[in-house]
Parts: C-alpha cells; sequence; structure tokens
C-alpha cells in the first residue's frame, strides 16, 4: 500500500505501534505535541521537532528568508507552548541544494537568531547537509516545565468549555492571498499571519500555571482536525458554535470579497499556531478573567460531550456533523 492510500496519521499510529513509551521516566512518548521526559525534582523536560520542506511548506517566491526562519523556530515554540513549558534550547539541521546563494542562508539564519533572541533561547547545535533540489529546515527545540503543570491532548472530560487563544483562519487565508497573487494593504494582517506566526508562548504558560485547564493542543493542522487529536485523546466528542468562532474582520472581508465560505479556512485551515484547549464550565469564567488580565485573547467555541465525533452547530441553531479533515501529507486530496 502507498503512503497515499494510507495516510500520515496511520504512519505516525503505525511508528507509535513499533515504539511504544518504555515508561521508566518517559512521561509521554508519541502522541502530543512534544514528548516529557523526567528531569531533577518535579521538573519535565519537553522535546520537539518540526521541518519546514520547500515546496511543502513553503515556496521561496512566497516567503523571505528571515521570516522563513522566524518560522521554523516558530512552529516548534508553538508545540512547546502548546504543552505549557518555555523553551531553552534548539538544534537545526539545514539541508540545502548547492546552488542556494550564502546570503539567503544567512538571512535563514538571522531569521532564526532574532526570534531565538526574543524567547531566550540557544542555538546549541544541529547538522548540514547536501539536499537535491528542495531547502529543508529542522528544529529539534528541547523545552522544560513542571510535571504537574504540563498539559496534553488527553485530560479532556465531557461538558468541559473549548476555547482558542487567538482568532483561526487568518494564516490559510494568508497564504490564499499570497497564491493568487492578491496585493491589498487591507489583507495584509492575513499575510502576516501566514509568514509570520507568533508562537502562544504566553498563553500557553498562563493558562498551564493557572491549572485550570484539562488539555491543550496547538493548531497547526485545521481546527477541526486538531480538535480531534484532543477528542480523541480525551475520549470525548465536541459540539463548535458558528457563532463563536474567532474569525477577523479582514479574513470575513476576504472571503466575502472573492467568494469562499469562512468556515473553510476557519474549520479546516492550519498554521493559525493559536492554542485550543479545554476547561471545566465552572472554572472557566475564572481562566478568562485570568488571560484577561494577562493581556490575553480567550474565546470559548464550544462544548466537549460524551458521545464522540464532532458537531457543528450552525448560524440558524442548527446541528450537523463536521467532516474531520485538515492537513495531510501523503493524501493529496484532503489538503
Ligand atoms: P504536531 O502537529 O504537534 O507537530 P504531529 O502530528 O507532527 O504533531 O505528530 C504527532 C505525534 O507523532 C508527535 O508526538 C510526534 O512526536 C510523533 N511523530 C510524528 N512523526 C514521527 C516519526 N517519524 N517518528 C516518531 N514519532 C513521530
Ligand atoms: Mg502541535
Amino acid at each position: 500500500m502507498k503512503l497515499s492510500d494510507s495516510g500520515e496519521f496511520e504512519l505516525i499510529e503505525k511508528i507509535k505501534g513499533m515504539f511504544p513509551a518504555p515508561g521508566g521516566g518517559i512521561v509521554k512518548g508519541i502522541g502530543d505535541d512534544c514528548a516529557v521526559v523526567e528531569s531533577s525534582g518535579d521538573r519535565v523536560m519537553l522535546f520537539t521537532t518540526d521541518v519546514l520542506i520547500e515546496g511543502v511548506h513553503f515556496t521561496k517566491d512566497l516567503i523571505d528568508p528571515e521570516n522563513l526562519g522566524r518560522k521554523a523556530l516558530a512552529v516548534n515554540i508553538s508545540d512547546i507552548a502548546a504543552m505549557g513549558g518555555k523553551p531553552l534550547y534548539a538544534i537545526l539541521t539545514l539541508g540545502s541544494p548547492e546552488y542556494v546563494e550564502v546570503e539567503f542562508i544567512e538571512k535563514i539564519l538571522s531569521g532564526i537568531n532574532s526570534l531565538a533572541g526574543e524567547f531566550d533561547i540557544e542555538v546549541i547545535g544541529g547538522d548540514t547537509a547536501l539536499s537535491p533540489e528542495r531547502l529543508m529546515l529542522d528544529i529539534f527545540l528541547v523545552g522544560e516545565s513542571g510535571k504537574d503543570e504540563v498539559l496534553y491532548r488527553s485530560g479532556a472530560g465531557a461538558g468541559q468549555v473549548v476555547f482558542v487563544t487567538g482568532k483561526i483562519g487568518s494564516s490559510a487565508a494568508g497564504l490564499d492571498i499570497l497564491k493568487k497573487g492578491i496585493k491589498s494593504e487591507k489583507f495584509e494582517p492575513l499575510v502576516r499571519a501566514h509568514i509570520m506566526p507568533r508562537p502562544h508562548q504566553k498563553e500557553g504558560n498562563l493558562i498551564a500555571s493557572s491549572g485550570l485547564a484539562t488539555s491543550l493542543i496547538d493548531v497547526s493542522d485545521g481546527m477541526v482536525s486538531d480538535l480531534r487529536h484532543i477528542c480523541e485523546g480525551s475520549k470525548v466528542g465536541a459540539v463548535i458554535k458558528e457563532d463563536d468562532l474567532p474569525i477577523s474582520e479582514e479574513c470575513r472581508l476576504y472571503c466575502g470579497s472573492y467568494g469562499i465560505d469562512t468556515l473553510e479556512f476557519a474549520l479546516f485551515g492550519g498554521e493559525d499556531y493559536v492554542l485550543m484547549g479545554t476547561v471545566p464550565e465552572h472554572m472557566y469564567y475564572k481562566l478568562r478573567d485570568q488571560m484577561k488580565s494577562g493581556g490575553c485573547a480567550f474565546f470559548p467555541i464550544g462544548r466537549t460531550r460524551k458521545e464522540p465525533g464532532i458537531l457543528l452547530q450552525d448560524k440558524s441553531g442548527e446541528i450537523k456533523k463536521v467532516e474531520v479533515r485538515g492537513y495531510d501529507h501523503f493524501r493529496f486530496s484532503e489538503k
């Protein structure tokens, strides 16, 4: 069977089956935003890696090298944030065709350097190799957290509030604008959301240290696809309210002007890198107030429930099943 028939998530399940978490100091192996390993005292180390491949995650004509470097690190910080941790050390692997200009690589490095500075991350190693035809940037990021503060995809209970820490759909709209070559100042925030995602590190830390939330993930593959990870990991389902989805004015305007269904971007568009999680109903206002005082956005978008599956309550109040799809690396039809 080809990978295109099985899909990315089925492959990860196979890998997980071959390398079950062997216990001991490993708190969490494959299956969350980071692996979690016991450190000294009540601390844990967090490990994550995400790769950007030319032609898959980016094309050189749509993103400049500084922002490409920043994004390579940002997507990894986002995974550490999704566990409620703090990033510390990065290992950088760079694969490039031989004809790429040294200055171009230097700009990528300077982008990584500037974001690393903002988040107090030290780049402490890596690897460099020829990659025929396609540029490849992989960052392995190490972070840390208190053992009891770490938030997993698997902690949600039924009847809890599902929240997100920022607008969704903007990045997918930004990519669409870039691909279509639309140049308009009013849509700039959408393009920025795509090429300069801000990792929600502060939000993740606030949520984790509040001790109020029960699960957390970052929205990288699409809201519904990532909510499925929480639902499956926590053995619950969810009902999302269309009216409550935080979609930016620019995104609504863009979709309206170009005849695009806003829901397509908000439900299935990826790469927003906001955090999504759950909090028990009676803790919701407390967490919302703490987020507000910390200057962080916090939007309730639905409720979890006992019955599996993800449902959408539309504007008329009608509840329907949502097709679970998002980005899958091997199933091109689901892009
Ligand atoms: P995210 O979108 O948060 O980066 P992924 O969907 O990439 O997470 O991965 C889900 C889980 O599968 C993670 O725990 C990740 O470490 C693990 N995983 C993905 N690919 C591999 C691989 N090739 N080998 C081992 N584990 C993997
Ligand atoms: Mg993630």
